[in-house]
């Protein structure tokens, strides 16, 4: 039995053979030719025939893995049309006197080269898809096919796989891909994900391996080979749970969030980017209940501007096509530190400069974004909330803001939901303490019982040695959550969790007693959670 150690792109457990997947490609070769007409006629029938296969590829994945994860075939098909594929190809018979082959391979390797050099990992991931589209042409011109395929289900290995690979396999047959190269912005990966199969890259893979039994866990990042029994009876055994989660979280898809005696719950999920909303919508939530925005800071290297900020709020609010989507003000400082917000080292930063206290500091920072988020929200029912809050001042001063935000947008006539929702997160002991008061003057609670839980306790949720007392069942926590329900509720109000804790099924009938109204949780807990919503009451 041998490990070896990759990273996760897709996770899950998969037992079975392995198979070596070689594309065998045929060297292309440099040939002078007389006749550059008959040269560039040949290379337009193979884009004709790559882009034909295309078109069939494109319509599988739309069935297979939907439209979002099918774009990147239109994506090629635009490529091959476009004028700097076309021209290169046509310069390069032209000039060089070569045949098609040659100019395509080479026009296919200068462009892959140009996105494998550039800085952003999302431009450095389409170089594996340029590689792609002029293997097709290539394929289409010498009339070969190039690949093999597994006939039935396996764990597929190869040295890199190409989105258009992936999708042209049978689903059924493919029980886990390992890769060496890959990325984990690629498609191939997100289709991965999106098909529920583990995935992992960076294995040094070996041809030999061909036909072992092996187990994938791509939790944990392992291609295990030749396995002990001992071993790969404990990996039939997570197979089997497995498969049974996932047989009991379809049978809950589409099923209506309500208690035994009739309480809707609002069951939403929460994200850090556009990319996760594939996942909330995969596992049927009825919303997004937090969006950390802050993720948009995390990943750039200056502040994100308006337009892409803008950018980011209305895809999520499109692609959630008219349901809630709660988006958190900036939550920066604490753990979360980013460089080119200049902060300050502080010995308590957890009790410190963070998230709205350097919004109310730093209103240009705050402006961009609520001009970003009210500009989106003319796309989609977008909810903002603000985090952190300690004081009715801070509410006071925070909606003086936005309304002036507003106003500026009326007299630009730029757009939004002059009815958008604002509430605010629950997650200091002062906030809950206060809440009746706070009620008042929003229109929903969220409770982030992560935050809450650390001051409550007095427990750096940062710090490892604390685990031990870090009781997220704490009873002065739930009594806090209790309070903030019967205060929101006095108000007219509604009141959810967005924190770790909403998630924690042990606590979901306490939570209906309370009279929780909402729930906001990873999503991969959407499902679980959603069962115990349907077996609980709001009595005891
Ligand atoms: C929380 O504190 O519970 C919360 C949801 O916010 P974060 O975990 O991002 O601090
Ligand atoms: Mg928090």
């Amino acid at each position: 039995m041998v490990e070896y150690k990759g990273k996760t792109i897709a996770k899950g457990v998969a037992v079975g053979r392995i198979f070596f997947y070689s594309k065998e490609k045929g060297q292309v070769r440099r040939r002078s030719v007389n006749d550059i007409s008959a040269e560039k006629q040949r290379f337009e029938s193979a884009k004709s025939e790559a882009l034909r296969q295309l078109g069939e590829i494109y319509e599988k994945a739309l069935k297979e893995v939907g439209e979002e994860n099918a774009a990147i075939f239109e994506v090629h098909q635009m490529f091959l049309e476009g004028d700097e594929f076309n021209e290169s190809v046509i310069s390069i018979i032209e000039t060089e006197k070569v045949n098609a082959e040659y100019a395509v391979a080479k026009t296919g390797d200068n462009l892959a080269d140009m996105f494998a050099s550039m800085d952003d990992d999302y431009f450095k991931a389409r170089a594996a898809d340029m590689k792609d589209i002029s293997e097709r042409v290539i394929n289409a011109l010498t009339g070969s096919e190039s690949t093999n395929a597994p006939t039935e289900p396996v764990i597929l290995i190869a040295e890199d796989l190409a989105p258009s690979e992936t999708v042209q396999m049978d689903k059924a047959n493919l029980l886990s891909f390992v890769t060496r190269l890959g990325s984990s912005n690629s498609h191939t990966a997100i289709l991965a994900r999106n098909m529920d199969i583990p995935a992992i890259i960076g294995i040094d893979i070996d041809k030999a391996w061909h036909g072992k039994q092996a187990i994938v866990d791509g939790n944990k990042g392992l291609l295990i080979t030749d396995p002990d029994p001992d071993t790969l009876a404990d990996y039939e055994i997570k197979l089997k749970k497995q498969a049974e989660e996932k047989e009991l979280l379809k049978a809950l898809k589409g099923k209506e969030d309500v208690t035994l005696d009739g309480k809707h719950i609002k069951l939403y999920a929460n994200i850090g980017g556009v990319g996760d909303v594939a996942d909330v919508l995969k596992n049927d939530a009825k919303g997004i209940g937090l969006f950390r925005s802050e993720f948009l800071y995390l990943e750039s290297e200056d502040f994100p501007t308006e337009e892409q900020q803008f950018e980011a709020y209305k895809k999520v609010a499109q692609l959630m096509a008219g349901k809630k989507v709660i988006i958190r003000t900036l939550d920066i400082g604490a753990d979360k530190q980013v460089d080119y917000f200049g902060l300050e080292k502080e010995d308590n930063p957890a009790l410190g400069y963070r998230a709205i206290r350097i919004c109310l500091d730093r209103p240009e920072i705050f402006r961009t974004q609520l001009r970003a988020l009210l500009r989106a929200s003319a796309f989609g029912n977008i909810a903002i909330m603000y985090p952190m809050i300690i004081s009715e001042a801070e509410v006071i001063k925070i909606k003086e803001i936005s309304a002036s935000v507003k106003e500026e947008l009326k007299s630009e006539k730029i757009p939004f939901n002059e009815s958008i929702e604002e509430g605010i997160m629950i997650e200091t002991p002062a906030a809950a303490i206060i809440s009746d008061k706070l009620a008042r003057l929003v229109d929903f609670f969220s409770i982030g019982t992560n935050d809450l839980t650390q001051y409550t306790l007095a427990v750096d949720r940062q710090n490892a040695k604390l685990e031990a007392i870090a009781d997220t069942h704490h009873e002065a926590v739930l009594r806090l959550i209790e309070l903030v329900c019967k205060n929101a509720h006095a108000a007219g109000i509604w009141a959810g969790i967005c924190g770790e804790l909403g998630s924690d099924t042990s606590l979901t009938q306490r939570f209906m007693e309370m009279g929780v109204d909402e729930l906001s949780v990873s999503a991969s807990r959407i499902l679980p959670v959603r069962q115990k919503i349907r077996s609980s009451k709001t009595k005891p």
